[in-house]
């Protein structure tokens, strides 16, 4: 029943069916999905930059950082 499912693929860019051993229907579909992951993997690095920026400067300013998210808990005078 779905045997013959298995004989094309969709280039997952474009969503366009094609034969073959090809993972892409052309040279354009695959530049794209690199420039995706490029983009993709430049934002979490960006991300996690920021998370480790944050935990840096947490941990240098720890009264600051706590002021700053207003927690009460901290003794001031
Ligand atoms: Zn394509």
């Amino acid at each position: 029943m779905a045997d013959k499912v298995a004989e094309h693929k969709h280039c997952p860019v474009c969503g366009r069916s094609m034969g073959g051993n090809d993972r892409f229907c052309s040279p354009e579909c695959e530049q794209a999905l690199v420039k995706q992951r490029k983009k993709q993997q430049r934002t979490m690095y960006i991300f996690m930059g920021v998370l480790v920026l944050l935990f840096v400067v947490m941990l240098a300013f720890p009264n600051a950082c706590s002021s700053l998210l207003g927690g009460g808990t901290t003794a001031r005078p």
